[in-house]
């Protein structure tokens, strides 16, 4: 008996592996072919200024319906997207078409703010990122000003040339921010060696901030330390107006998440920002 509840177990387990391999195998090879077809798109959340209430920005969240295996989330596919190089393809997608889209709002009278643009390591590490950005910018005719590049702590740590990059970038005029500021195991000295404007506070520490202590604690050192740094800080991952009033007490500069606005397609951002149709129209 136990011998045969052990061969099944394992028999289980190794078509669940097996489904596991088929499924990722079927990402990789899909994420190739949904360049080509057009079945990414990109939607963007709103990053509101706790203080005054008014938009500063969106953060470009890519998205993928694949035709037969329907909607994969990016915190799925990025990760395949990087172990096979593939995100190099969709990180430009990204920049070209958020450097666009950004241009495209300002030209339509939505008042203006930046586009913040997650980059991964592979991206960062093995392509000329400044030349992609500088093309992007060109292309589109976006300001530097209004783009924003998220990067990871990850990041910093993978690429000893990183704070060339970095200087680069920011002689352009962009923008520099640390994504899921805190997740990162890295030494905080970082901070003082890199040109960033910007620290995210990472949504796991956001989410308890209200009940539990250390979670509050954590994220009210992070606010202090970003400002005795002169830095602006953004807490993302807000869904409760309880959060929002915690940040708010703490003087966060910024907040991001489900409270205010999911990500969006293009339109509904236009919708939302742009002069609302004269009446009786
Ligand atoms: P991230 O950059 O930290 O993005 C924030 C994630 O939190 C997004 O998930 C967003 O939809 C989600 N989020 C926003 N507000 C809330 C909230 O109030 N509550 C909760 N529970 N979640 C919220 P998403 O879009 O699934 O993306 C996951 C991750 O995938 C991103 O994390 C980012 O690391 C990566 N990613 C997404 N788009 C791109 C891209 O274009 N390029 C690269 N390299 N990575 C991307
Ligand atoms: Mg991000
Ligand atoms: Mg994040
Ligand atoms: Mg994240």
């Amino acid at each position: 008996r136990v011998k045969e509840e052990g061969k099944n177990n394992y028999q289980f387990f190794t078509k669940d592996m097996n489904e596991e391999v088929s499924r990722r195998s079927k990402i990789a090879i899909g994420l190739r072919k949904g360049l080509d077809r057009g079945e990414f798109t990109i939607h963007y959340q709103p990053q509101i200024d706790i203080k005054s209430g008014e938009i500063i920005g969106v953060e470009a969240l890519v998205r993928w319906v694949h035709p037969h295996m329907g909607p994969i989330s990016p915190g799925e596919f990025i990760p395949i997207a990087e172990e096979t190089g593939t995100i190099i393809q969709l990180g430009e997608f990204v920049m070209r078409n958020a450097c666009l889209q950004n241009k495209a709002w300002q030209d339509a009278g939505l008042p203006k703010f930046r586009v913040a643009i997650n980059i991964s390591s592979r991206q960062f590490s093995q392509t000329n990122l400044s030349d992609l950005v500088h093309s992007a910018l060109t292309d589109s005719g976006l300001e530097p000003k209004y783009l924003e590049l998220e990067l990871t702590e990850s990041i910093i740590q993978g690429s000893t040339s990183a704070v060339a990059t970095m200087m680069e970038l920011k002689a352009m005029g962009i923008h520099l921010s640390i994504d899921d500021f805190g997740t990162g195991y890295s030494s905080l000295s970082y901070l003082k060696l890199f040109p960033i404007n910007t620290l995210k506070i990472d949504q796991y520490f956001t989410r308890n901030i209200h009940v539990d202590v250390k979670d509050a604690a954590l994220v009210d050192t992070i606010i202090r330390m970003a400002h005795n740094l002169e830095l602006n800080v953004i807490a993302e991952g807000v869904e409760t107006n309880e959060q929002l009033d915690f940040l708010k007490e703490r003087q966060c500069d910024q907040a991001q998440g489900y409270y205010f606005n999911r990500p969006l397609p293009a339109e509904d951002i236009l919708r939302l920002y742009g002069d609302p149709a004269p009446a009786g129209v």
